[in-house]
């Protein structure tokens, strides 16, 4: 069984890391937050101060926090992961943060002596859990194998995506085109209601037509088709549309630093900017028919 030091023990870093913990691994866990290590501590895990009691005995350190701030902080910073790990460590960033940072701290790592991969997820508080998180890896192919083994723990798909960042480039993309795909399923349903055209009918239609896709057939915005949708319990989240908009504004800085054109996500972005400016941060990103339906109100 392996050390594991855990770096970050919020909403999901705190369930992926009892995980850890079930299948019999040790884990010291660090969060600024005492709450988030008394919750670790009650589980078998041992709360730590700082990351060189985190990582000082570890074989693998995995974190989890919230912005690419605060990632290099943690790892490349001087009293940091890189500075106290033991050489040959296997190093594991489950945040979601941007490509370039994400590169910035693999290099660092590999420079180092370490082994890393990006490793963000999605499937939410509730995959995190459950042990069913979906991972998302970037890496070289060595550092792959090696991490495969604790993922599997944390999640039910594994997807090796290339090289550094493509972890974090996968997650991005595929948010960006779900950000664009709600916002197109959710006009054509405010298009149909001005139009005389059911809800149900529209799906019905749509579903097994060209406009098939899974923001209509899996998470549809309106209530009623899709039983298991945040529609039908008053957009509560699922997944939040401040974390929808976390994804579109990384997207938007790599199609920025990268010189890809994609005007559908910088409009996705600003569209979920509104509506979060609206004061629906906290609600399902699908509750943004409801911002659309305002628009044409207004
Ligand atoms: P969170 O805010 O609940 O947890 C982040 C934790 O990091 C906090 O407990 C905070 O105290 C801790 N932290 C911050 N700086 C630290 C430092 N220097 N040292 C130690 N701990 C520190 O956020 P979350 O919901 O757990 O999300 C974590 C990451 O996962 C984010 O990058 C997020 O985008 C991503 N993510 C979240 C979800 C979700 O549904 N919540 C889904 C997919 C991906």
């Amino acid at each position: 069984m392996a050390t594991i030091g855990f770096i970050g023990l919020g909403n999901m870093g705190g369930p992926m890391a009892v995980n850890l913990l079930k299948a019999g691994h040790k884990v010291f866990g660090l969060d600024l937050s005492t709450e988030a290590k008394e919750r670790l501590s009650a589980e078998g895990g041992v709360a730590v101060d700082s990351v060189a009691e985190a990582v000082a005995s570890a074989d693998v350190v995995v974190s989890m926090l919230p912005a690419g701030a605060h990632v290099l902080k943690v790892y490349c910073g001087e009293d940091g992961v890189l500075a106290h790990v033991r050489p040959g460590a296997l190093l594991i960033d489950s945040s979601t943060i941007d490509v370039d940072s994400a590169r910035q701290v693999a290099a660092a790592a590999v420079e180092a002596g370490m082994r890393m991969v990006d490793a963000p997820v999605s499937g939410g508080v509730a995959g995190a859990a459950g042990g069913t998180l979906t991972f998302m890896v970037g890496g070289p192919d060595d550092a792959y194998e090696a991490a495969l083994p604790y993922l599997e723990i944390m999640g039910k798909t594994i997807v090796h995506a290339g090289g550094a960042g493509t972890g974090q480039a996968a997650k991005i993309c595929n948010n960006m085109l779900l950000g664009i795909s709600m916002i197109g399923v959710s006009e054509a349903f405010v298009l149909a209601e001005r139009l005389g055209l059911d809800h149900q009918k529209l799906y019905d239609i749509s579903s097994t037509a060209s406009g098939q896709c899974w923001s209509l057939t899996s998470y549809c915005p309106v209530p009623g088709p899709v039983e298991t949708s945040p529609a039908n319990r008053d957009y509560q989240p699922g997944f939040a549309a401040a974390m929808m908009l976390k994804d579109l504004k990384l997207a938007q800085e790599a199609a920025h630093s990268s010189g890809a054109s994609t005007p559908l996500g910088a409009e996705a972005a600003a569209l979920y900017n509104m509506f979060c400016n609206a004061g629906e941060a906290g609600t399902d990103f699908s509750g943004i028919i409801r911002f659309l339906r305002g628009k044409q109100e207004a």
